[in-house]
């Protein structure tokens, strides 16, 4: 843990006697505007600090934007018991009801459908911004929640009794837990002296809004390829939003294609399994890498979302697992609050038992995202004979595909109260 600059620290008494805040949020992305609006609706007394003053402006004429996410149905749940999801539909948002996976090479295929499971959807396609707007309009109207934009963290003072957050501007804050929300270049994991284990897919994803010829059927459609996965995931006015995953080598080329030449790219990349794509909209690229943090926590510290760990995109879990995390935190620290009221809720055996409930479940998506790798990325032949009659096998089971389904609609590990 670091602890660099030149102002001393307020001793453990100090730090319990004048902490203004219970949490302060570092970070107001998806995940930690979900944490900062849940632990207050839990009576918590929240500092939100975001780097960046989010647009909140919205307007139905607005171009799609390039980032989405795939939300499964316990994120649905988490951003509804929080009051946010009337917020995201009376935006935008769109509902798939099926998901098609198929393979380049064999044109064998795998079908999932929200109807074998009786359920009306597969999960829902929603912009970030959507979902950060509409978390920001409850935060903005909860008492128990400050927060600031534009300050930057540059230090970090831990010790046993509390903590202290330093900003660029000279304040310090006082606090009983800092939450590092703050992306994967987190600097709240750097200040907390918290290692990463990363692996580099030598991959990016291009993603983007494109219209098709053809209907995209409420479904997401995604082909696996040499290069890597193509998909296409479904939007509100037959849009899709695309995510193109090719070797890292060829990223600043496909962001330099011509619109025209980016649009024949597409259409290829997906077979014509929607016709032409017919217009594209602004894209972006990101390279891909696994990072996950060696511990979740310090003392009076807890990482959440991407500043824990990020996962290989292809099976759009990000954020999903994130949502979980800061779902279970919000459980963890609330039930330690009313079960020992007289204790410290932050305290380490309590932090350990967030840690415990989300790193296996955080593990488990990060390595079967390997699983995939393996089997789809390189096109060797002995494991293209194996995908040709495993997808089609994999189709026929029903059972295995209907339980499937359920466990990355609702989530594996026991939920948290939110996303039940
Ligand atoms: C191509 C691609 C496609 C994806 N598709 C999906 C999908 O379909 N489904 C899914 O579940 N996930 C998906 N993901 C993953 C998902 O986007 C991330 O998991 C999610 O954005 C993480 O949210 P977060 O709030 O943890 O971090 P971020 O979104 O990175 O937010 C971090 C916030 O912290 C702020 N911040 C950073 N540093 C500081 C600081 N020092 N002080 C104050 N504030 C700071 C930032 O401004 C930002 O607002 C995808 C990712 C990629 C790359």
């Amino acid at each position: 843990m670091t602890n660099n600059h030149s102002k001393a620290s307020s001793s453990p008494v100090e730090i319990a006697e004048k902490a203004g805040w219970d949490v302060i949020v570092v970070g107001g992305g998806m995940v930690g505007a979900t944490a900062a609006l849940g632990l207050a609706q839990q009576q918590f007394n929240v500092l939100l600090l975001e780097q960046y003053e989010p647009d909140l402006s919205w307007s139905t004429q607005q171009p799609y934007q390039v980032r989405v996410s795939a939300l499964t149905r316990a994120s649905e749940n988490i951003l509804k018991a929080l009051g946010a999801w009337p917020g995201i539909e009376a935006r935008r948002c769109h509902a798939f009801t099926d998901m098609h996976v198929w393979e380049s090479s064999s044109e064998a295929e795998v079908h999932f459908s929200a109807a074998d499971i009786h359920q009306a959807n597969l999960g829902h396609v929603v912009e970030n911004s959507v979902i950060q707007a509409a978390l920001w309009e409850q935060l903005l109207a909860h008492p128990s929640v400050t927060i600031r934009t534009g300050d930057e963290v540059v230090d970090l003072s831990l010790t046993s009794q509390g903590a202290e957050v330093f900003l660029s501007n000279g304040e310090s804050l006082l606090t009983q837990l800092v939450v590092g929300a703050d992306g994967a270049a987190s600097k709240t994991r750097q200040l907390a002296g918290i290692e990463l284990t990363t692996h580099d897919y030598h991959q990016c994803a291009v993603v983007g809004c494109v219209e098709t010829e053809l209907s995209h059927q409420n479904t997401c459609w995604q082909r696996y390829q040499a290069d890597g996965p193509f998909a296409f995931l479904a939007m509100p006015d037959n849009q899709s939003s695309i995510a193109w995953y090719l070797p890292i080598e060829k990223m600043q080329w496909a962001l330099a294609l011509s619109d025209e030449a980016f649009a024949e790219a597409i259409t290829e990349a997906s077979a014509n399994k929607l016709g032409q794509v017919i217009k594209v909209g602004e894209r972006g690229a990101f390279p891909l890498i696994r990072r996950h943090a060696n511990h979740y926590i310090q003392p009076h510290f807890v990482l959440i979302g991407d500043a824990a760990h990020t996962v290989h995109p292809q099976a759009g879990q990000g954020v999903n697992l994130g949502l979980l995390d800061a779902a279970a935190l919000i459980d963890t620290l609330a039930n330690a609050r009313q079960q020992a009221p007289e204790k410290d809720w932050s305290r380490r055996s309590v932090l350990r038992r967030y840690e415990r409930w989300r790193r296996g479940d955080n593990v488990i998506v990060q390595r079967s995202m390997e699983g995939f790798d393996w089997m789809f990325q390189q096109d060797q032949s002995v494991k293209n004979k194996l995908r040709s009659k495993i997808l089609p096998l994999a189709n026929q089971a029903t059972p295995i595909k209907n339980w499937l389904m359920s466990q990355v609609l609702k989530g594996r590990e026991v939920l948290p109260s939110l996303a039940q």
